[in-house]
């Protein structure tokens, strides 16, 4: 069943159509004029759009118009109602972006097929974009830890860099790596390891504001954007997380593991650094400086 408005200012042939389209299970609302019928748009949300094209006042083609160019409405399939046999009537609705068009006295199997038809369409195109959008999703995402991949995070972060630079606002690059993870691997098994590196995923996503953003950078290094955010304050949030971790307790199987992250942050603005990739080489030269100095801590670029 779908929700069909049918625009036309005269009530017999909106009668008429209501009566064959609610014998198919559909529900109809009637509009008798081009703006009633834009107002009801708004209101009824309909599926689909059965439009008369000559009415007094504003016409069909005006209507479909408006509808095509609305970004809420664009999508709904508008079928043309025209008593006049002229193609060059109908091939203006059709340029105009109407689906299909109906020649009035209607043919009951008509009118049916063509209006089942582009309901039909329609929701395979809202399939379509649906699936897109998952798709987009997972390919957006690292499949292990669910978080941001590492080509998401560099498109991601040279648009927020450019912005930053335009309005003169601060932004930070953390870049954190788990201390001694090819020991741990070693030791426990590359799947225990995948537990951490999933559990980490965890952490660090509810560590941060959900306007951050949060990558996997690598193997066993992760990449995070703060936005708005100077460098102490980066330098907090990072040693905030870098202390969860420390406390946090790894459960896989029977063992109870523990690990620790190392932590380079670096903040724009900054003399050093004029673009997003020299961002990241900063803020991993601070991890490696993190590193060298014993493991376990954050240095700041
Ligand atoms: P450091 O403290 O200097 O970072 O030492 P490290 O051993 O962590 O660093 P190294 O770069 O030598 O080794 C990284 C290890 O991370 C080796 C690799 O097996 C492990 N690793 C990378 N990706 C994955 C993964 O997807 N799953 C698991 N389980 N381990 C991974
Ligand atoms: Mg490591
Ligand atoms: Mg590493």
């Amino acid at each position: 069943m779908a929700k069909i408005l049918v625009i036309d200012d005269s009530r017999l042939v909106a009668h008429v159509a209501k009566t064959i389209l609610i014998k198919q299970g559909h529900e109809v609302v009637l509009a008798q004029d081009g703006p009633t019928g834009l107002a009801a748009l708004d209101e009824s949300k309909p599926d689909l759009i059965l439009l008369d094209l000559i009415m007094p006042g504003m016409d069909g083609y005006a209507v479909c118009e408006k509808v095509k160019n609305t970004f809420e409405t664009k999508d709904i399939p508008v079928i043309m109602l025209t008593s006049k046999a002229e193609s060059s009537d109908k091939v203006r609705g059709l340029e105009l972006g109407a689906s299909d068009y109906v020649t009035k006295p209607f043919d009951e199997g008509e009118l049916v097929a063509r209006v089942n038809t582009h309901l039909r369409l329609k929701e395979l195109y809202e399939t379509l974009q649906e699936k897109n959008r998952q798709l987009q999703e997972l390919a957006n995402r690292d499949g292990l830890t669910g978080l941001f991949n590492h080509r998401y995070f560099q498109e991601a972060l040279s648009k927020d860099f450019q912005r930053a630079m335009r309005y003169h606002e601060s932004l930070s690059c953390v870049l954190l790596d788990i201390d001694f993870f090819k020991k741990f691997n070693d030791t426990y098994g590359h799947q225990t390891g995948d537990v951490v590196l999933k559990t980490l995923g965890g952490i660090i996503e509810d560590s941060l504001r959900d306007t951050d953003l949060a990558a996997r950078y690598g193997g066993e290094e992760f990449a995070l954007v703060l936005y708005h955010t100077p460098a102490p304050a980066a330098f907090m949030v990072a040693d905030r997380l870098r202390q969860s971790v420390e406390n946090h307790e790894f459960v896989h199987e029977d063992l109870v593991l523990k690990v620790t992250i190392s932590v380079g942050v670096a903040t724009f603005p900054h003399p050093d650094i004029p673009d997003h990739k020299t961002l990241v080489e900063c803020a991993d030269k601070a991890l490696y400086r993190a590193k060298e100095a014993g493991r376990n801590q954050v240095i700041a670029f």
